[in-house]
């Protein structure tokens, strides 16, 4: 008797196991297949795991439930992604259907909400139910299984032979597959008398060989009914095909016609990946390279090598929207034989990329996090950029980090990785340190260009002017700056890393700020349609009148956020145009068109959160500003130094990547800061060897590694009590030389109305400090009941880096 083991993506740990009904008994192996299960009264799709003749060792034979269907002809989900999946269940701790719901396209996992629906004509309907079926519209799954005696092996058999496919509702239409008509002349001597209209076709195709039946439409004004004389009469095919929705479709990108001389850097660190990519046994390499030092020509360089060996490549970016440019530049190279994933694409368009992907047609994907599971089955070469980039860690669902899982895909599939950055992360630098990852330096930008001139100005001296409403934001001498720039055609670049007009409301009466209801913190005024926004639950209302403690008319907006400093500047410089690019100004269209306008020069003025930081490649740039840099500095997180080192270096490094030499503005009210004289003499060794120091001294990472468990419920004794009971086992079962912070409350009391308890784990051993994350979820999973009564709920976060 077969059994298989299956994942399926519902919020619970275990194993779940069904057996193979006879009629299923002679299937492949189906490890990587996707069943269809009952599940309680109704039925879900998961992958299986696990193919075995062995019972489930804690169920009575005669108690397991048979598989309904399987519904593939071939391997599904390939194995190095669904390996993965299962790493980062154990790992992460999460249930592994969730873990592999993230290698499987939206929309495949069909649950008893799924639809069926005929593709084919009905001519061809090989079964009554299939040709009952109307066309074009699903009919659902449920309503047909049964009705006539109607099996679900049924409606798969319809499936294996193409005529129907099995949709989710809740995604069709935008889920649909595209097909295109393809008109083949299959007799040109036809012999028989042809109407004119059918002449006209068949002269039409003579011509063209083939057409689609748009094309044929248009240039014949036929009717269907003159293409199915012509078809029934064997002289025409016509065939559907599948086509691709296409991400790019509307721009079309030049093909490069020659490519640049490397410099020696580059020629050696691209050196340095082949041997690589050649090697038995590999190690990651860890790319440094300053900002404007070319890197992404090594990675196109790199992959053209990999395709030619017949290997596919991967490549990560962390928000693969913000940086249009560096697919145009593979695009223009590698032609469009790129598969693109990120969270711009529709369900469909999602859809279309895995298939073709999964289909073997596709040398290189580029993505953000998500695309780290695409269905690359020859992998050769995983390339990270910005590899220190914090939204490579997903905050939700499975906490999984995208550059340590590529690092893992590399080892199990034994491609090259390469983890590339300006200002890489001290995780990897440790791996260095201790051998585990080779690296290579590119320490000059390209064509000899400069690295920018960075200066320092200490905000002490240039107290706001009553005169001047924009000087308590930019400094007379920045101000200057931007206007000097401006005039010589060049543009800025104004960091400031927050949205709104002002992150606070506050009433000058009594003091209090304008708190959200549902969280323990102030909410951002938008001067857009005069909002009190919360950044944490969404939360939003028309600024009242009154100071809801005091009842006093004098709230007033305190601090400065984007929309103010745009709002200022517009103010200060009527002759300058300014563009803004923050998460409020960059949905939808928003994004591409705010870089677009930047881009070609029809702004003079980009102001914007970390947003602009990321590896954008604006050749006018000659001038970045930075306000407020102490600002991440005083982030209650041990990693607020090394954050404030990237973003400052990643923006700085925006300025001057083309012909002109650039310079970088930092306000500061602390310019003796550690970090920011490192920054101003770009002595990365220095900020380096003292960061580390401070690390190693206090057992943070790379030194040691922690796990983070995050208690939420309605009322706090019902979350502190599950924290304390983890607390207590973690403290009684785990390693002596493990220390707990908490539990506690978060950062943040109390978000969506939910209180918040933290309990960090930390130890210089990270098996033990894994083994104390596995401590954790056995004691959540012992509280299991009582924390649904209560409404608690907890996750355990293994390598935070999030510590709200
Ligand atoms: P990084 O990612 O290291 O910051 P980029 O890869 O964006 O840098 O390269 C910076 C600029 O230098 C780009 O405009 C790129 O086209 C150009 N570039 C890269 N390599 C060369 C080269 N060998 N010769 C001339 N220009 C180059
Ligand atoms: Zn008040
Ligand atoms: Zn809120």
């Amino acid at each position: 008797m077969r059994f298989v083991e299956v994942a399926i993506d519902v919020p619970l740990r275990g194993n779940f196991t069904w057996r193979l009904p006879a009629s299923l008994a002679d299937t492949p192996p189906l490890r990587g297949y996707r069943v269809m299960v009952p599940w309680s009264s109704a039925f879900r799709t998961g992958v299986v795991l696990r193919d075995t003749t062995e019972p489930p060792p804690d169920m009575e034979t005669e108690r397991v439930r048979d598989v309904l269907a399987v519904l593939d002809s071939h391997r599904f989900v390939p194995e190095p992604q669904l390996a993965l999946a299962e790493w980062a269940s154990r790992y992460y701790l999460a249930p592994v259907g969730e873990c592999v719901r993230l290698a499987v396209p939206p929309g495949s996992m069909p649950d008893a909400d799924a639809v069926v629906r005929r593709v084919v004509p009905s001519e061809v309907a090989s079964s009554p139910w299939i040709l009952a079926l109307p066309s074009d519209v699903g009919v659902p799954l449920r309503s047909i299984v049964g009705s006539g005696g109607v099996r679900l092996a049924d409606v798969m058999q319809g499936v294996f032979q193409q005529q129907v496919v099995l949709e989710q509702e809740n995604a069709r239409g935008q889920m649909r597959e595209q097909t295109l008509e393809r008109i083949r002349l299959l007799d040109a001597d036809t012999g028989a008398q042809l109407g004119a209209k059918q002449q006209l076709v068949i002269e039409h195709l003579r011509q063209w060989g083939e057409s689609t039946w748009d094309e044929l439409r248009e240039a014949c004004d036929c009717s269907r009914a003159t293409l199915q004389a012509l078809q029934k009469r064997g002289l025409v095919s016509v065939a559907e095909e599948r086509v691709w929705r296409d991400p790019f479709s509307g721009s079309t990108v030049l093909r490069r016609q020659h490519d640049p001389a490397l410099t020696s850097e580059q020629a050696t660190a691209l050196k340095q990946i082949l041997v690589t990519l050649q090697e038995v046994t590999k190690k990651p390499v860890l790319l440094h390279g300053v900002t404007g030092s070319g890197k992404t020509e090594v990675y196109l360089r790199a992959v053209r090598e990999a395709t030619a060996a017949g290997l596919q490549s991967l490549i990560l970016l962390p928000e693969i929207a913000l940086t249009p440019q560096f697919v145009g530049v593979f695009r223009a190279v590698l032609g469009d034989e790129i598969a693109v994933q990120h969270s711009g694409l529709t369900p469909g368009q999602r859809h279309d990329q895995w298939q073709r992907i999964r289909a073997g047609e596709v040398p290189l994907v580029i993505g953000a996090r998500s695309a780290l599971f695409a269905p690359l089955d020859k992998l050769g070469l995983i390339i990270v950029d910005e590899e220190h980039d914090p939204s490579f860690k997903q905050d939700t669902g499975v906490h999984y980090h995208a550059r340590d899982l590529a690092v893992v895909l590399g080892q199990t599939t034994n491609a090259a990785v390469v983890l590339g950055s300006a200002t890489p992360s001290l995780e990897s630098v440790g791996n260095v340190v201790r051998g585990r990852y080779t690296i290579g330096f590119m320490h000059r930008r390209v064509a000899n260009r400069l690295l920018p001139d960075v200066q320092l100005i200490d905000m002490r001296h240039y107290p706001p002017d009553p005169e001047d409403p924009a000087s308590h934001l930019v400094s007379p001498i920045l101000q200057q700056a931007v206007v000097d720039n401006a005039s010589q055609g060049q543009q800025s670049i104004l960091f400031l890393n927050r949205r709104g007009y002002s992150p606070t409301m506050e009433c000058r009466a009594c003091e209090q700020p304008l708190a959200c209801p549902h969280c323990d913190v102030s909410t951002t005024y938008h001067q857009r349609g005069n909002m009190a926004r919360c950044h944490y639950c969404g939360f939003a209302v028309r600024v009242p009148r009154q100071c809801p403690t005091c009842g006093s008319e004098e709230l007033t907006p305190k601090g400065a956020g984007t929309e103010q400093l745009e709002n200022v500047l517009e103010q200060a410089f009527s002759g300058l145009r300014v563009a803004r690019l923050d998460a409020d100004t960059s949905r939808g269209k928003g994004l591409s068109r705010i870089l677009d306008t930047f881009r070609r020069g029809d702004a003079d003025i980009l102001v914007g959160t970390q947003m602009v930081t990321k590896g954008h490649d604006f050749p006018g740039v000659t001038l970045v500003g930075v306000m407020q840099a102490d600002q991440s500095l005083k982030f209650p997180d041990f990693r607020s130094g090394e954050r404030t080192w990237q973003l400052l270096t990643q923006v700085a490094g925006r300025a001057g990547r083309a012909e002109r030499p650039g310079r970088v503005m930092i306000q500061t009210w602390n310019p003796d800061h550690f970090v920011l004289q490192c920054v101003l003499k770009g002595d990365y060794d220095t900020w380096k060897s003292q960061e580390l120091t401070f690390r190693k001294r206090m057992g943070y990472p790379p030194f040691g590694s922690m796990v983070l468990l995050r208690v939420h419920a309605p009322e706090w004794p019902a979350a502190m009590e599950v924290a304390e009971f983890v607390s207590a086992r973690v403290r009684h079962d785990g390693a002596r030389a493990l220390r707990l912070v908490g539990p506690a409350d978060a950062p943040v009391t109390r978000i969506r109305g939910r209180f918040r308890i933290h309990l960090l784990v930390r130890g210089t051993e990270r098996g033990e400090v894994h083994a104390a994350a596995r401590l954790m979820r056995l004691a959540l999973d012992e509280l299991e009941a009582n924390m649904r009564k209560r409404d608690v709920r907890a996750d355990i976060d293994v390598d935070p880096l999030n510590m709200l």
